[in-house]
């Protein structure tokens, strides 16, 4: 695994912790040349996955875009990227197992759902900051 940092091939993994329910595995990682350390994920990888909207068009899963939501909601103050990483692996994990597509409620139902038990001031945000990209229906329907 290549340094993000100087880009060394020499790591080492200074720790690995297994999550058994969500079946995927966290390494932190140090660089034997600059010592700097980085967090490395083992996972069921999550390729193409389509998400199915409301109108039934479907969109590529777009990793990125989950990515800056959750940097969003969890504001400046609480933020950890690893964190964020750690949510996103879990998330991405679970959906691997449900085949190529996947309906965009239940997708922001499992967000949702692992955000409650996280964070709740990112919960409350996140919610908030999709209404945006959702229609609110869907919203109220999964905020019941
Ligand atoms: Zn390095």
């Amino acid at each position: 695994m290549k340094c993000p940092a100087c880009s060394n091939m020499e790591t080492k993994v200074i720790d690995s912790r297994v999550v058994e329910d969500w079946m995927w595995i966290r390494r932190r990682r140090s660089c034997e040349y600059c010592e700097n350390r980085f967090t490395t994920y083992e996972k069921v990888a999550v390729t193409d996955l389509l998400v199915l909207k409301r109108d039934w068009s479907k969109q590529m899963y777009d990793r990125d875009k989950l990515k800056r939501a959750l940097v969003i909601a969890y504001g400046k103050k609480n933020l950890s990227l690893e964190k964020i990483d750690d949510i996103i692996a879990k998330l991405e994990n679970k959906w691997s197992w449900m085949g190529k597509e996947i309906a965009s409620k239940k997708l922001w139902e499992d967000i949702l759902n692992v955000l409650r038990d996280e964070d709740d001031v990112a919960y409350v945000r996140f919610a908030s900051v999709f209404m945006e990209f959702e229609t609110k229906k869907d919203f109220k329907d999964i905020l019941k």
